[in-house]
């Protein structure tokens, strides 16, 4: 059975389009089961009808013709109800309705199971029987078994197909909806722009040469062609970008520099084979090795080596070297958009991005940020064969993208863009200087400090210390270990850049999502496993060298603090006290004037929360991972899209648990921050304030708002709207309670759009 399933998933997979997938499904079941029929309905939510699209055994001239209403007849009833029907004598049922087109009478036996995917019935997967018998349970759990497997695919097919499907009945399909996720907030219509890949190297067929000495010169001449096109558009993009944002360019000079691409390829050629031959192979296996990496980052990699190695081998097959033709309105599409194809387009005649894979945290979406275009990532269901010169909205704050937008539709965007710029006109009046309350209290504000991007001097007022300084960048960025010397240089330029602001900075947070190339964790449940502190309570010898580079790199300046990611124990918090402070005494003993530093702890696990008491005894500052904190408080793995929608920091459960470990910071009169993506969003912030939390830090992006937000609420009101959100039973009534908070204060702007459209306010 598993064989069969396998086999059919795979045919299914292969097939060019939806009908190709469907015919492919109702043939193999019907051989299968060898019944008379097997035939696939799927739901038409315009007409709300079951449309008959595909049979093995009912008239074929039938197919999508035949339909039933919603509610009618077997069909309409297994739909509906969303569960199977096993009949031995199909015409007595009550709700039996005879379809004349596909000359059904004959067949008796019936069975019909519902294709549900993500809660939603799409279709009906029958098959009948001349002969009156009731399908066995075999049979039903066979049929069941391939629905359920078959759900994702035929979702997956369908909206890939709809386009055309429309297209075809020659209607002209208005307002089809993608998901992707957001990967640049904001809103763009345009006009498609679909960029295939320069040249595919898996295509390349293997060959030899009896001239190496030509091949390399033509391998030499395309790198360097290349290399200048790189040179070209990093210039182009430092326009506007800042320059630690195009030093990405400079990354992909010194890959194409590297011994391992272009001495390997050279070897290659030496030893007989062409050079496009050559540069396949030696790509590919570098793309294989970035791609088995866990890291996000690294993974990143090879994405850009392909898009490297592809540029490379078009200009060795003198392919697609014309000037590109776009239009000035360009919505940049591509199956994996990448940073080099942004910087072939005019950034004037670049509105926005969609991108079939990569995520928030491409660097393609980096970029984009930087620039100030929308994308959308990962809309992996986009037909891109269909797309060219097609009208998109591309909406960066759903993650959302409109193929054909109707009128009506574009009527609602348009006043999001106005929507959005008035709330970018508004925050640039925010004044400059520390963040109050209405009524002047005093809220820090702290920078999470990341490898991109300085702040502006704006900026910089309203902040008072960095809040979250990821160590993990110093230690991704190299192939082995960073020396103690290196560390020091690497911290020394992050404390010296905020003095005398406090700068907080996290030991090594390792594992989970997290990994390193050289010092791989292969786990069956990572997030569960050797993550944080635990990793660096294993290896003292790592920990003991970050944590004297750390206090090495304060000498003078003496604004440090350490904050340790996954504490679950005291002891784990003793322990690396100890160890803290066994570096200090022996480099006091050197002979280095250095302070102790204070030592927080990271509230990121459920035990924390229930054991915050002791650690607000022994600790000097408490902070919230709140990112971590939600997924193992909910139990949603924050990296799975499946269960996005269920990452809710407004769930009551939540709110609570930040309650308590904020009374167990002010028992000891100890700071309380948050330090995770919550912080950065006025509406929690407003709660968390509320709440007792005295540090609030976030990305350099969020800081206006959240700026703006506080200052419409005195302490009292943010004080009343917290005790009031944890006594809620779910976090859409919080979300509901918080908004119609903004929403009296005239502060709708600051909400996301779907939520200003449930509260009903109104657009500029
Ligand atoms: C968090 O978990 O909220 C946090 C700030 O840490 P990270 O996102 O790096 O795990
Ligand atoms: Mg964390």
């Amino acid at each position: 059975m598993l064989d069969i399933l396998r086999r059919l998933v795979q045919a299914v997979t292969d097939a060019d389009d939806l009908d190709d997938a469907l015919t492919i499904i109702v043939t193999r079941i019907k051989d299968t089961m060898q019944t008379g029929v097997c035939s696939v309905y799927l739901f038409d939510e315009q007409a709300e009808r079951w449309v008959l699209m595909a049979t093995d055994g009912l008239n074929p001239n039938s197919v999508r013709i035949a339909s039933l209403g919603k509610t009618e007849g077997l069909v309409g009833s297994v739909g509906s109800r969303g569960e199977l029907l096993n009949l031995d004598d199909a015409p007595k049922h009550p709700a039996f309705r005879f379809l004349q087109e596909t000359g059904e009478e004959i067949f008796q036996s019936f069975l019909g199971v519902p294709v549900v995917h993500q809660r939603e019935t799409l279709g009906v997967l029958v098959v009948q029987q001349t002969t009156p018998r009731r399908f066995s349970d075999d049979e039903e759990a066979l049929l069941v078994t391939v629905a359920a497997q078959l759900s994702a695919l035929i979702a997956h097919a369908k909206i890939s197909g709809r386009l055309h499907l429309h297209t075809a009945s020659g209607e002209g399909s208005k307002d089809v909806h993608f998901k992707g996720v957001a990967g640049v907030s904001g809103i763009a219509i345009g006009t498609a722009f679909v960029r295939t890949p320069p040249a595919r190297l898996r295509r390349v067929k293997d060959a030899t040469t009896d001239d190496p000495e030509r091949e390399l010169i033509e391998f030499q001449a395309a790198l360097s062609e290349v290399k200048s096109e790189l040179r070209r558009i990093s210039e182009t993009l430092s326009a506007h970008l800042q320059q630690s944002e195009t030093a990405l360019f400079d990354t992909y000079l010194r890959m194409l520099e590297d011994h391992t691409l272009s001495g390997e390829v050279c070897q290659r050629i030496r030893s007989g084979e062409t050079a496009p031959t050559a540069l396949k192979h030696v790509v590919l296996d570098l793309v294989a090795r970035f791609e088995a990496m866990n890291d996000p980052y690294l993974k990143e990699r090879a994405t850009d080596l392909m898009d490297l190695g592809r540029r490379i081998l078009a200009q060795l097959l003198h392919e697609n070297l014309g000037a590109l033709q776009y239009p000035d309105d360009a919505i940049l599409v591509a199956e994996d958009v990448t940073p080099v194809m942004l910087g072939e387009i005019d950034t004037a005649s670049l509105r926005g991005i969609v991108s079939l894979k990569g995520s928030a945290n491409s660097h393609v979406a980096i970029l984009a940020r930087g620039l100030g275009i929308p994308a959308v990532m990962g809309a992996m269901d986009l037909p891109l064969s269909d797309l060219s010169g097609a009208q998109l909205v591309v909406d960066g704050w759903r993650g959302e993208v409109v193929v054909e937008p109707s009128e009506a539709v574009l009527f609602e965007y348009r006043s999001a863009i106005r929507d959005a710029e008035a709330l970018a006109t508004d925050l640039e009046r925010v004044t400059t200087g520390p963040a109050t309350t209405a009524d002047g209290k005093r809220i820090h504000l702290m920078l999470n400090s990341g490898p991109f991007g300085d702040l502006s001097k704006r900026q910089r007022s309203w902040i008072d210390g960095v809040g979250l300084y990821r160590t993990e960048f110093v230690f991704l960025s190299r192939s082995r270990f960073p020396t103690e010397e290196e560390q020091v240089l690497e911290y020394r330029n992050e404390l010296q850049t905020y003095a005398p602001m406090p700068v907080v900075m996290r030991t090594l947070d390792i594992g989970g999502d997290k990994s390193l190339p050289y010092f791989c964790i292969e786990e069956a449940n990572p997030f569960l496993g050797w993550r944080g502190v635990r990793v660096t309570l294993d290896h003292p010898e790592i920990f003991l060298t970050q944590i004297r580079a750390m206090l090495r790199a304060s000498i003078g300046l003496n604004n440090l603090r350490i904050m340790l990611p996954m504490i679950t124990t005291v002891e784990e918090l003793r322990a690396s006290r100890q160890l803290i402070e066994r570096v200090a005494s022996e480099l006091l003993s050197e002979g280095c004037a250095i302070q102790s530093p204070d030592i927080g702890v990271m509230i990121e696990v459920p035990s924390a929360v229930y054991m915050a008491d002791e650690l607000a005894r022994e600790a000097d500052f408490l902070s919230v991972g709140s990112n971590d904190l939600t997924q193992y408080l909910l139990a949603v793995d924050r990296t799975n899209a499946r269960v996005a929608d269920m990452f809710d920091v407004f769930h009551p459960a939540v709110l609570r648990a930040l309650d308590q470990t904020c009374r167990a910071a002010r028992a000891q009169d100890i700071p309380m921050a948050l330090c995770g993506e919550m912080a950065g969003d006025p509406m929690s912030a407003i709660v968390l304030v509320g709440l007792g939390f005295t540090e609030l830090s976030m990305s350099a992006a969020s800081l206006a708002q959240v700026k703006r937000g506080l200052e419409a609420f005195s302490m009292a009101d943010c004080r009343a709207l917290a005790q009031q959100v944890i006594q809620c039973g779910s976090g859409q009534e919080v979300i509901a309670h918080v908004g119609q908070a903004f929403v009296a204060r005239d502060l709708g702007l600051l909400l996301p759009p779907r939520l200003r459209e449930t509260l009903q306010v109104e657009s500029v």
